[in-house]
């Protein structure tokens, strides 16, 4: 299968090699057969192509069967009429990836909880106040005089019901619980809309508790009671929020994975930035993107039915969790005294089967 790798920005391009380093021993094992193409967005191809957003890369997206795509500085970005495209929004948004799937777990050394967290959030990811990627021409925010800055919300019944689905779907297979996050107490007509929705698609699936809660009680009860979260279904800035928060409380930013899915195209991202302040350093922790590059196959597998790739997701996340294990084979950001590459070596190792010297 055909996975076009877009490394973005920061330490996107480290982190980027060091998962294609797993994806290939995963392939050599199990015997995908991946086919890897690379193009350039961000910061590089603004540079050579006056574009962070190329049109040929997204000519090429609906050719091949998923995409693994690195962090991006879209902070650091000119104005699109300067080429100056945001690419996770706008892959988000042009191939409809209304879901985007947040799995976080604790560890119980590397945590600050004193429950155990194991949540899947499902975030609505092509609306909401998402205002550089919720209107179908210009933007959801404008500035009606220097003083005033407006910005628009968009909820829709339709965005709505396809993350709900998604939800209910994994509970399914999980400790059947989904908790629908919301502010509808202060945003009551689109927050309602979207409890409306979520209600709806609930009835669908009797086996599974919906639970109604609120997003500020939600970012404290994440601290005081993880375990009484199985899956979180939210739009898209409180499901930006609080996986960012479960992340960090699991035990670093840098241990999430992610995907966005649609019904035709799953991308693999970090669940994190682009850690521009650590680029180059050659001690950012890969574990997000290769966790992501695993739930792409995982994605892969189940959509054509073929149990390589779900074979090769299951033990990449097995060796991440073997390197992680050890404290002597971390990196910095957990306390660890190992960079991206002799880390993400620890990982090929335990892929492959060899324990790390002690
Ligand atoms: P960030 O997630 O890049 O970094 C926040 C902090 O976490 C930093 O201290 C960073 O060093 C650390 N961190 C993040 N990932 C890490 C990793 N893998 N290993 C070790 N430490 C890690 O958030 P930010 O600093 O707010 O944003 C930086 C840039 O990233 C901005 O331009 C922002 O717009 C962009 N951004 C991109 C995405 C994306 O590509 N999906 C998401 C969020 C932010």
């Amino acid at each position: 299968m055909r996975v076009l790798v877009l490394p973005g920005d920061g330490i996107g391009p480290e982190i980027t090699e060091a998962t294609l380093k797993v994806l290939e021993r995963a392939d050599a094992a199990h015997g995908l057969g991946l086919e890897i193409e690379r193009a350039d967005i961000g910061l590089k191809s603004l540079a050579e192509q006056g574009t962070t957003l190329p049109d040929a890369v997204l000519r090429r997206i609906p050719e091949v069967d998923g995409v693994l795509l690195g962090p991006v500085s879209h902070y650091e970005y000119p104005t699109r009429d300067k080429g100056g495209i945001n690419p996770s929004g706008a892959l988000r948004t042009e191939f409809k990836l209304y879901a985007n799937i947040r799995p976080c777990r604790s560890r119980p050394d590397l945590t600050v909880l004193r429950k155990p967290m194991d949540l899947v959030i499902v975030r609505e990811n092509t609306e909401g106040f998402y205002s550089d990627r919720n209107m179908f021409a210009g933007t959801g925010e404008f500035m009606p005089d220097p003083d005033m800055a407006l910005s628009v919300r968009k909820v829709t019944a339709k965005a709505c019901r396809a993350v709900a689905r998604t939800a209910f779907e994994l509970a399914q297979h999980r400790r059947k619980k989904v908790t629908a996050v919301h502010k509808a107490n202060v945003v009551k007509l689109s927050d309602g809309l979207f409890l409306r929705e979520v209600r709806k698609v609930a009835a669908e699936y009797p086996e599974v508790t919906l639970e109604e809660l609120i997003v500020d009680a939600t970012a404290a009860l994440l601290i005081r009671r993880p375990d009484q979260f199985d899956v979180i279904v939210t739009t898209n800035m409180f499901g930006d929020i609080l996986s960012d928060e479960a992340s960090e409380l699991s035990g670093s930013l840098g241990l999430g994975g992610s995907i966005s899915e649609g019904d035709g195209i799953c991308v693999a991202q970090a669940q994190h930035g682009s850690a521009p302040d650590i680029a180059g350093q050659g001690k950012a922790n890969p574990t997000s993107l290769i966790l992501s590059a695993a739930m792409l196959l995982d994605w892969l597998g189940r959509r054509h039915d073929d149990p390589r790739y779900l074979a090769a997701a299951k033990a990449i996340e097995a060796a991440v969790e073997r390197a992680l294990d050890d404290p002597g084979s971390r990196t910095a950001d957990l306390g660890g005294p190992l960079g991206t590459d002799a880390f993400t070596a620890r990982v090929c190792d335990a892929l492959a089967g060899v324990v790390a010297p002690a």
